[in-house]
């Protein structure tokens, strides 16, 4: 007798068995408690009476679970109840953890990052929370065996459900409509933070629309633009423009942060313009932004991609353009640009799964500068200060300021140790820029050089639970707005511009809108696209209008 037949029959596992309309009540009840801390602290917070707090809370269990329902039928209920489990389970992570609201923009800037980046934000801790809020509850609803009634049946036991859900929804909303009229008005970061229903419509949302973008071509613009003088020297102007990372203007001691964190740059012949907003709060908005003539009123993603910008004007002139990308790409801006990729170069020196420090780009320019002839443009788009692993953004030496957070992990570090790290990668900016103009001045014999730095955006470090960047515009806090901008100018430059007039205007409100043209009166490019108005220089020239008006 063989040993098979000896052993005793095993029972088959019996799944346990679940009506559809309970499994879809009971995932609209868990998703609605298990993924909604961020939603229902605030709303704790903005509400003022605890009875219309827990009308709205009915309410919208209520038309969580009439959505469940409607949606179970056979081969749709659990594919849906998964996909809402993960996406809730993902996006309350990052709403809990950092305080980010899972937009259009967001998802956009996600679809454009680079897998080292993205990987900083896969730590230990998001893995435990998708095993314990996404992996166990899917496997779960896998498990289950569904009872499902026939259709017709189906039908009228599932609007028996919805249509009190609703009644009871509807009750609730009228009876407190207008607390949760004036707090939603008020609030708009509330409902954004509703899991899942606004994750899963952004990317729905971001995915049509990137279906229609791919076949935009860009409309020509200042196709009139032409060079209209050279410096009295005869040397081609070089204007080399720093952009980015997350630098925010509130840890620039130029700008009046207690810390000493612009020992270098304070010690340059530069102009700080201190009240500089941004146009975005993440880079694919602010990059493609900046360098556009749309201004951040105009600017939309698509009318971006619509039309040509600075550099494609600057190349109307016969300006040589160059883009150095140490960052995710130039978000579409350097499309007919020549373009150099230092992270993908992932040179060993600077490098480590392609992610570079600033100085792979600053080591090259001594040499990019010595084969300059003409008018040119270069932009370095640099890594900066991006988190949420600041302390890989700046060398060793650049350790002053400690205990640093030594982790991507920034709720686990003491917020003082976050605002230490940040602030070494601001040193490191620091001296990336002194070093740009180092290089620039030092070249002064054969060329006429000047550089702008603008920082995309700027960062939240903890500020009222707030960490990175990419909050909607309406509610980011001043700290993700306000940004550092920097101008150099060499002396031929400098010698056209009246300083005590820069001085003052260096004082008043400057924003992203001011780059483009700012950046055309520099290069002294005539055309009909130019304001002078949005020329942070134009009305500090001493030759008045002679290049541009
Ligand atoms: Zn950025």
């Amino acid at each position: 007798m063989s040993n098979i037949s000896m052993s005793r029959p095993t029972r088959p596992f019996v799944r346990p068995q679940i009506g559809s309309i309970s499994l879809a009540v009971f995932g609209a009840i868990y998703l609605i408690t298990f993924t909604n801390r961020t939603f229902f602290t605030r709303a704790y917070g903005y509400f003022d009476s605890h009875l219309a707090l827990a009308a709205f809370a009915l309410g919208l269990t209520c038309l969580f679970a009439a959505f469940t329902i409607a949606v179970s039928v056979k081969y749709l209920l659990k594919p849906v109840l998964i996909l809402m489990i993960f996406s809730a389970a993902s996006a309350s992570w990052f709403m809990d953890s950092f305080g980010t609201v899972i937009d259009v923009d967001m998802i956009r800037n996600a679809a454009q990052t680079t897998p080292s980046e993205a990987g900083h934000l896969v730590t230990p801790t998001y893995l435990l929370h998708m095993t314990i809020f996404g992996l166990i509850p899917a496997l779960l609803v896998c498990m289950l065996r569904v009872e499902h009634r026939n259709f017709l049946s189906k039908v009228r036991w599932n609007l028996t459900a919805i249509i009190p859900l609703v009644l009871v929804a509807l009750a609730c909303g009228v009876s407190s409509a207008r607390s949760i009229a004036s707090v939603t008005r008020l609030h708009k970061d509330l409902i954004l933070t509703l899991n899942p229903f606004l994750p899963i419509g952004s990317a729905v949302a971001f995915t049509l629309a990137s279906e229609a973008d791919r076949n935009i071509v860009a409309r020509p613009l200042g196709t009139d633009a032409k060079l209209t003088a050279s410096p009295s020297s005869g040397k081609p102007r070089v204007l080399v423009i720093v952009t980015g990372e997350t630098a925010r203007a509130e840890n620039f001691s130029l700008g009046g942060y207690g810390r000493e964190t612009n020992p270098e740059l304070g010690k340059r012949d530069i102009t700080y313009f201190s009240q500089t907003s941004s146009c975005g709060t993440a880079t694919a908005v602010s990059v493609p932004c900046m360098f556009s003539n749309l201004t951040r009123h105009g600017y939309s993603h698509r009318a971006a991609l619509a039309n040509e910008n600075l550099l494609d004007v600057f190349g109307h002139a016969g300006i040589r353009t160059e883009w150095w990308d140490n960052n995710t790409g130039s978000k579409a801006v350097a499309d007919r640009t020549s373009y150099r990729s230092f992270s993908d170069a992932n040179d060993p020196r600077y490098c480590k799964d392609h992610e570079c420090l600033d100085d792979g780009m600053v080591a090259e320019l001594d040499q990019w500068l010595s084969n300059v002839t003409t008018d040119s443009v270069l932009v370095l788009h640099q890594l900066g200060s991006h988190g949420p692993a600041y302390y890989q953004r700046y060398t060793p030496e650049f350790e002053r300021f400690t205990p640093e957070c030594m982790t991507g992990e920034l709720g686990i570090c003491d917020r003082q140790a976050v605002v230490n790290t940040y602030d070494n990668s601001i040193l490191y900016t620091d001296h990336i820029l002194a070093s740009v103009i180092d290089i620039l001045k030092a070249r002064q014999d054969k060329i006429a050089p000047s550089m702008i730095y603008m920082s995309d955006h700027g960062e939240s470090l903890g500020e009222n639970g707030l960490y990175l960047h990419g909050a909607p515009y309406i509610i980011a806090p001043s700290q993700q707005t306000h940004v550092p901008f920097v101008l150099w100018q060499g002396s031929e430059m400098k010698a056209s511009v009246d300083a005590s007039c820069l001085s003052k205007r260096a004082h008043g409100e400057a924003s992203h809108d001011n780059l483009f043209h700012t950046a055309l009166g520099i290069m002294a490019v005539k055309t009909s696209v130019y304001k002078p108005d949005l020329d942070v220089l134009a009305a500090c020239r001493k030759t008045q209008g002679s290049a541009n008006s």
